[in-house]
């Protein structure tokens, strides 16, 4: 009976084991969808804002994958150096690596290190629960925040700090980020792209919805958003972006409201310096840029300070080296061929890759779904040659004897109990737990393992 190994369970892990049992072209196949945390989902329980609760309700699709006869969910179990690729494909026929690309860019600007300067990636993991989250209560203290980079996350992260109790207090945020949002003091936002406002990467519903937010002005600068050709002259540009500029350019006509918080949108700002002051941040010292004919900007050696006591770095994501599996340090990827594992330019036989770490941090949740079709297209093809061997035993039982404790699918389902009960005791829906020790008290809890 094939038995195939699919490392990680977000999107496209949970993807790629619902084309493998969908399909029918690998009779009687078995699925084992492992992930490190012992919650699955990936970045659609770690990543997706809270207060998007339709977008967060996927993982309503993604369960029925996971709760499937021939899939089982084996949650705790970290592929690394104590569970190494090679281990992996002796217990396997074949292996799916499905492992995101979660590490952050950097800047490369002086001051990147101060305490106030954070990763996106952190503040997101912080609010989202995420068991290895640093909790730096981020915004005590803060009056003015600066996002750097206009994308998806950016617009994620402004708008979680602009967000009042009254809108947190729904979502199922854990109880002491909750706590200290509620009682923020952060008056002023500020996402700032390097580049205009018709190169920005944010949909317009995701721009728009940043104006729906209660008690809440968005600011923009005519001026600034002049220097963009394309702003100045919409018609050649791809009706997306046309409509995100026709967003902007409502706003600049706009009169100036007061308002308990401001988020200003800025452009053709490059940061130079997170600036200190008193030992932490105390704003971002941004070059002007111009738009240098060709699609990109050009610095103009004038320059512009915001003051800011909290910088959220949101320049993109990577992926990060897995221990014995091959990657390209250039684009933060596993080499491969239509989905085949290469090493050293020659494809695995029975390795495979799928979403993030395949093709790159790129397009929405529903982009993995073809992402992985292609992959599983490969392993079929390869199917005849690769599930040949004999296994000699259930893979669980290899992996428990190499030490692994792994949470299943009544773990988890006994997290989220544990996690609705404590909404309950909070008066709140249910609630996610933040840490390792109160996740795996709640799966172990429940097996009595
Ligand atoms: C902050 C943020 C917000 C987003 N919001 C949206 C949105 O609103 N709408 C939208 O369409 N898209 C959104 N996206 C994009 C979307 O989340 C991704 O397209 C998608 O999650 C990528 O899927 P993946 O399965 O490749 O990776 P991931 O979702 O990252 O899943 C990877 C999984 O692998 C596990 N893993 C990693 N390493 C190992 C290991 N060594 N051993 C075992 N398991 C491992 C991880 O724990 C994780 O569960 C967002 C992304 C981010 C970063």
């Amino acid at each position: 009976m094939p038995h195939i190994a699919v490392v990680g369970s977000g999107p496209s892990g949970v993807y790629t084991a619902q084309s493998l049992v969908q399909q029918g072209s690998v009779p009687d196949v078995r699925v084992d969808v492992l992930d490190r945390l012992p919650c699955p989902y990936g970045l659609v329980r770690y990543g997706v804002a809270p207060d998007h609760e339709k977008i967060k309700s996927l993982q309503n699709n993604l369960r029925t994958v996971l709760h499937e006869d021939r899939v089982r969910f084996l949650g705790g179990v970290e592929v690394g150096p104590a569970l190494p690729p090679a281990k992996l494909l002796e217990l396997y026929h074949a292996v799916v690596y499905c492992v995101g690309a979660a590490a952050d860019r950097r800047l490369g600007v002086p001051g990147e290190e101060l305490p106030g300067s954070w990763s996106a990636t952190d503040f997101v993991a912080w609010y989202s629960a995420h068991p290895d989250a640093r909790d730096d209560g981020f915004v005590r203290g803060v009056r003015t925040a600066v996002a750097i980079g206009v994308g998806n996350v950016a617009v994620d992260v402004t708008r979680m700090l602009a967000r009042g109790a009254a809108e947190l207090l729904p979502t199922d945020m854990p109880q002491a980020a909750l706590d200290v949002l509620a009682a923020s003091e952060v008056r002023d936002v500020y996402m700032v792209g390097r580049r205009g406002p018709s190169q920005a990467r944010f949909t317009t519903k995701e721009l728009r919805e940043l104006a729906t937010l209660p008690d809440t002005e968005v600011v923009v600068e005519e001026g600034e958003l002049t220097l963009d050709p394309g702003y100045r002259d919409p018609v050649a540009l791809p009706a997306a972006v046309r409509r995100n500029v026709e967003v902007l350019r409502s706003w600049a006509a706009r009169p100036r409201r007061d308002a308990a918080r401001r988020i200003h949108l800025r452009f053709f700002l490059r940061p130079v310096e997170i600036v200190e002051g008193g030992g932490r941040v105390a704003g971002v010292r941004f070059e002007r840029t111009a738009p240098d004919g060709l699609g990109g900007v050009t610095g103009t050696g004038r320059h512009e300070e915001i003051g800011a006591q909290l910088v959220l770095r949101s320049v993109g994501y990577r992926g990060v080296p897995l221990e014995g599996l091959p990657f390209d340090p250039g684009s933060g990827t596993v080499p491969h061929l239509a989905g085949r594992v290469l090493r050293g330019g020659v494809v695995s036989p029975g390795e495979y890759v799928a979403g993030w770490i395949k093709r790159g941090p790129t397009g929405v949740i529903g982009t993995n779904r073809p992402c992985a079709k292609e992959t599983v297209a490969s392993l079929i093809e390869d199917a005849p040659a690769v599930v040949r061997k004999e296994l000699a035993q259930d893979p669980l039982t290899g992996l428990l004897a190499a030490g692994v404790r792994p949470v299943e699918w009544d773990g988890w389902r006994a997290i989220e109990r544990a996690e609705t009960a404590l909404g309950l005791t909070l008066g709140r829906g249910s609630v996610k737990i933040p840490d390792w020790a109160g996740l795996l008290d709640a799966a172990r809890g429940a097996s009595g393992a």
